[in-house]
């Protein structure tokens, strides 16, 4: 279990850069390109998965997580939206920030869907709950040198926290 989530922290640090590869693209790609700023990336460890298995790919669903979720909190406006790709090359206005943060919730779910059931009973749960909520914190402080940003990352991890919570109370005897 310990080399699982070393595996998943692992990936999820490596995934945390993997959408803002659109600038180096800038050609075809705007910046916070809508096809680099969405849970499509995490495609690259899934087309792999008979050899390498699932779990790196629930590490980058949790390192797109964080970036996206950290991305929705700017305003939407000029760099701050999402972007058609070329011909269009059009922002996606006020729905940027639903875009980004529907896609964080859709790798969240995808990412402990995974681990549920690579890691039967709490174990998987808690290991995404672990590495979404450190990884967050040090995406959110470091990079975005921002409380809110470590802050709003903690969101989903702490929702699954207190249902893994309230499966474990429930699991324990009556006094
Ligand atoms: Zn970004």
């Amino acid at each position: 279990m310990i080399w699982r989530t070393a595996v998943l922290a692992a990936i999820a640090c490596l995934f945390l850069a993997v959408p803002d590869v659109d600038l180096m693209l800038l050609s075809l790609l705007h910046h916070r390109s809508i096809l680099t700023h969405s849970a499509l990336p995490a495609l690259i460890p899934l087309l792999f998965r008979r050899r390498i298995g699932l779990m790196p790919a629930a590490g980058a669903l949790i390192g797109l997580y964080v970036h996206l979720i950290c991305d929705a909190l700017s305003p939407a406006v000029g760099f701050g939206q999402v972007w058609l790709p070329a011909p269009f090359k059009m922002p996606l206005g006020g729905l940027s920030r639903l875009w980004l943060a529907g896609n964080a919730a859709l790798c969240f779910l995808l990412a402990q869907g995974i681990c549920r059931r690579l890691s039967p009973g709490l174990a998987g749960p808690a290991a995404v709950v672990l590495v979404s909520a450190g990884v967050g914190i040090f995406y959110g402080l470091v990079n975005e040198r921002s409380i809110l940003s470590a802050a709003v990352c903690l969101i989903f991890p702490g929702l699954l926290g207190l249902s893994i919570r309230r499966r474990l109370l429930r699991k324990l005897p009556s006094a």
